[in-house]
């Protein structure tokens, strides 16, 4: 009998195991893969928190308070503000802590923000290689605690049931070894840290209602939690928090989709000299508007979540190639070789066709947009209009709204502990990390960092909280 069963080494179960085993609990420690650290290996491995000691050492005045107010902001108030809550007031101690143990942040962090809507102050951190950087604080501490016999850790363990007593309470879990042999594992507690679904191309079209395109996400998230907690009781919410970013340059249009390369849609960092229109041929926002935030949400209402960015030859000729490392001769050639996301034609009907745009609707766009040019008056208010697009041939560049991470998840109180719809506890189980679902605390928008920090700081505080027999 174990004192704390974790199910998924990864950013959430890590802490969970180390925190409990450093108590003196009982651990055993179960994942599917063949290696520890879950997400963590395919990861930016972004974190925020507020308070803390690096912050203190540069001058940065913050606190908790500061950072829930600015992730309700972000989200615009659609986080579940308990969680989101009880994130942000562990997140200072939980990085603190990842430093002590051996974590570098990159030399010039925190920083207020990069790829999503900028915090308000500088409380935003990553090290050198992403997540693999947390994973090798982390797995390591475990391996030593597995040494040293305080961890039991069994990989190649897909958990595949819950066991309950008569009334309900979970008294531990139901592994298969790659050798399909089943193994009964007993437990005074089970913590489910078993990921999202972001990997399971059905479930996150049922749960998402849109396709999944991208193959980022870790291969194991595949919705396991979800179910197990379903099974015994527990139910699924978030949906109103699905997500998608502002689109991707993939190599193809369907799932296990690769990214080609990053392509720079922030008007920060480079000023757009192209329009983005959706299937119909219609511009649906500013292109140089500064927030990511307002360009997501914007993509979420265009069919199939996708859109193109169509430019000229003078645009190909003179602007910065707008797809990040890329030279003109890259992108020339890209054109010349005619992959799934890159069309060319002489004029805007052809290009349109080849894209799968409708063709009276881009023609409309781009005699929109020239006419702002020539006036000054852009339908969208665009400021940066530098050329009208009227010297063919034509180009046009498909992206795709996608996301990494499940909004939808299994429903747990505030102190983690998996609830049915009614409220009631299903004693003994708890629940951290992605299967809370990504809604729970970054709302329906991308919030820097609140992802990584929130499943460790939940990790944490049940490893140092959940019971322990005395021995
Ligand atoms: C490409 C990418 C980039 C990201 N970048 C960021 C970022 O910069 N900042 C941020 O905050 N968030 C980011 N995220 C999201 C974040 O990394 C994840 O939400 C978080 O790491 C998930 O932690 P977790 O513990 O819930 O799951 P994981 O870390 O995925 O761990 C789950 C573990 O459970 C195991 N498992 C699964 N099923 C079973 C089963 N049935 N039985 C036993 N074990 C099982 C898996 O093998 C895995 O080891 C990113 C995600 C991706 C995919």
């Amino acid at each position: 009998m174990w004192d704390v069963v974790v199910v998924g080494g990864g950013s959430s179960g890590l802490p969970a195991a180390i925190f409990a085993a450093e108590r003196g609990g009982r651990v055993l420690l179960l994942d599917h893969a063949a290696q520890l650290g879950g997400t963590l290996w395919v990861a930016t491995g972004q974190m925020s928190a507020a308070g803390t000691r690096l912050q203190r050492e540069k001058g940065i005045e913050d606190s908790a308070d500061a950072h829930f107010e600015d992730v309700l902001r972000i989200s615009r108030g659609t986080i579940n503000p308990e969680l989101a809550r009880l994130a942000v007031d562990n997140a200072a101690a939980t990085f603190d802590w990842l430093m002590e143990r051996g974590f570098e942040p990159m030399p010039d962090h925190p920083v207020a923000g990069y790829g999503h809507e900028p915090y308000l102050e500088k409380r935003y951190y990553w090290g050198a290689k992403g997540g693999i950087s947390v994973k090798d604080v982390l797995v390591p501490i475990v391996e030593e605690l597995e040494r040293r016999g305080a961890i039991d850790v069994r990989l190649q363990h897909e958990v595949i049931a819950i066991d309950t007593d008569e009334k309900g309470r979970v008294t531990g879990v139901v592994a298969r070894d790659q050798e399909n042999q089943e193994h009964r594992f007993a437990g005074g507690s089970v913590v489910l840290s078993c990921g999202g679904y972001a990997a399971d191309p059905a479930l996150f079209a049922e749960l998402s209602g849109y396709p999944l395109y991208n193959a980022a996400p870790y291969p194991f998230s595949r919705g396991a939690g979800l179910k197990l907690g379903q099974s015994v009781g527990g139910y699924l919410r978030g949906f109103e928090n699905v997500f998608n970013n502002f689109g991707t340059l993939y190599n193809s249009d369907i799932f296990p989709a690769r990214t080609v390369a990053p392509v720079e849609t922030f008007p920060e960092r480079r000023e757009p000299w192209e329009i983005y229109v959706n299937a119909e041929g219609n511009r649906f926002i500013r292109e140089d508007i500064r927030s990511v935030d307002a360009r997501e949400m914007a993509l979420m209402d265009q069919p199939d979540r996708r859109y193109w960015i169509v430019f000229d030859q003078y645009v190909l000729d003179h602007a910065p190639p707008i797809v990040v490392g890329w030279t003109r001769e890259d992108m020339v050639k890209a054109f010349a070789e005619d992959g799934p996301a890159f069309s060319s034609a002489p004029d805007l009907a052809t290009l349109a066709e080849r894209a799968g745009i409708d063709a009276n609707g881009l023609s409309r766009a781009v005699a929109g947009y020239n006419y702002g040019v020539l006036t000054g008056n852009d339908f969208f208010g665009r400021i940066h209009r530098p050329v009208a697009l009227e010297s063919g041939p034509f180009y046009a560049i498909r992206m795709q709204g996608s996301s990494i991470s499940g909004a939808v998840g299994l429903a747990v109180d505030d102190a983690l502990r998996v609830i049915r719809k009614d409220g009631s506890v299903i004693e003994n189980l708890y629940a951290i990390g992605e299967l809370l679902g990504s809604g729970q605390t970054m709302g329906k928008a991308a919030c820097g960092g609140m992802m990584v920090t929130p499943a460790m700081s939940f990790g944490r505080l049940l490893g140092r909280t959940l019971p322990i027999a005395a021995r």
